[in-house]
C-alpha cells in the first residue's frame, strides 16, 4: 500500500510539472504565432508565394502544438467549473457554424434536430462547447469521402430529469478492440491525432455530473452525452442571483 501511495504521489507531481510546463509553452507559442502571421502578410505583399507556403506549414503545425497543449492543460488541470443555467440548444447553436465549416471540407451533410422545450441545465458553456466540438470533429474526421452528421437533442428515454445529446455519424465505425480504448488519454488511430479529444470530453462531462457513452457498428458511430436538469439547484441558483424564471422556462 505504501508503495502505491508513493507511486500515486509521484504521478501527481509529474502531472503538476507537466501542466506547469504546458502552460509555459503557451506564451512563446503565442508570440511565435503572432510573428509568423506578420511574416505571412509581408510575404503576401511581396508576392513570395513559395516562402508563404513554408510559413503556412509552420502556422498549421503551430496550430497542432497549440491544440495539444490546450487539451493537455484541460486534462491535467481542469479549470474551476462555473455552472450557470443554460439551454443545451444555445451551446450547440454556437458551435454549429464551426462544425458546418469543417463538414464542408469533408463533404459531410450536417443535420441538427433541436428540442426547444427542454429545460435548462446547469453547466459551463465554454467547456460544453469544447465537448461537442471535439465530438463533432471526430465524427467528421471518420467520414472520409462524405456522409451525414446528425446532432440531436432529446429527453433521456429512462430518466426524466436528464437530457441527452446524440452525435451520430455514418463514418467508418470503431472496431470492438479500439472501442475499449477511445477514452484513454493519448490513444489515437490518426497519424495527426493527439488522442486527447475524447479524454477531455469524458473529463468535462464527468465533472459536470453527466455521462458519455459510445456505440458503433459498420454503419457508423454514436456518442451520447447525458446531463441532468438539476432543477432544484437551478431554482436555488436563480433565487440567489435574484433572477426569476421567465414564463417560458
Ligand atoms: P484524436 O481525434 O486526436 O485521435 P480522440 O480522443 O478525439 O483523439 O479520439 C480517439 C480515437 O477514437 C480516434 O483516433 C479514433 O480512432 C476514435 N474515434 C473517435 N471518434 C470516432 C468516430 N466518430 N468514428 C470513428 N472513430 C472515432
Ligand atoms: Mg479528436
Amino acid at each position: 500500500l505504501e508503495e502505491q501511495i508513493r507511486r500515486s504521489d509521484r504521478l501527481k507531481t509529474i502531472g503538476q510539472i507537466a501542466a506547469g510546463t504546458a502552460h509555459e509553452i503557451r506564451n512563446p507559442l503565442t508570440a511565435i504565432k503572432g510573428f509568423m502571421q506578420l511574416l505571412n502578410k509581408a510575404l503576401t505583399d511581396r508576392s513570395m508565394s513559395k516562402e508563404q507556403k513554408f510559413v503556412g506549414i509552420v502556422l498549421s503545425e503551430l496550430e497542432r502544438v497549440n491544440e495539444l497543449v490546450s487539451e493537455f492543460l484541460l486534462l491535467s488541470k481542469p479549470k474551476e467549473i462555473k455552472r450557470v443555467p443554460l439551454r443545451i440548444g444555445q451551446v450547440l447553436q454556437e458551435i454549429l457554424p464551426m462544425i458546418r465549416n469543417e463538414a464542408l471540407m469533408y463533404n459531410v451533410t450536417v443535420l441538427y434536430y433541436p428540442k426547444p422545450e427542454l429545460l435548462p441545465i446547469l453547466a459551463d458553456k465554454e467547456l460544453l462547447k469544447q465537448v461537442f466540438l471535439n465530438l463533432g470533429k471526430n465524427a467528421i474526421e471518420a467520414m472520409v469521402g462524405g456522409g451525414t452528421l446528425i446532432i440531436r437533442e432529446c429527453s433521456h428515454p429512462d430518466e426524466p430529469n436528464k437530457i441527452a445529446v446524440e452525435i451520430c455519424d455514418t463514418g467508418t465505425g470503431i472496431e470492438a478492440d479500439v472501442l475499449e480504448k477511445v477514452f484513454d488519454p493519448f490513444f489515437t488511430t490518426k497519424s495527426q491525432g493527439t488522442g486527447l479529444g475524447l479524454s477531455v470530453c469524458q473529463r468535462i462531462v464527468h465533472d459536470l455530473g453527466g455521462s458519455i457513452e459510445v456505440s458503433s457498428d459498420v454503419e457508423g458511430t454514436q456518442f451520447t452525452v447525458c446531463l441532468s436538469y438539476a432543477s432544484g439547484e437551478l431554482e436555488q441558483e436563480l433565487k440567489a442571483s435574484g433572477g426569476e424564471r421567465s414564463p417560458d422556462d
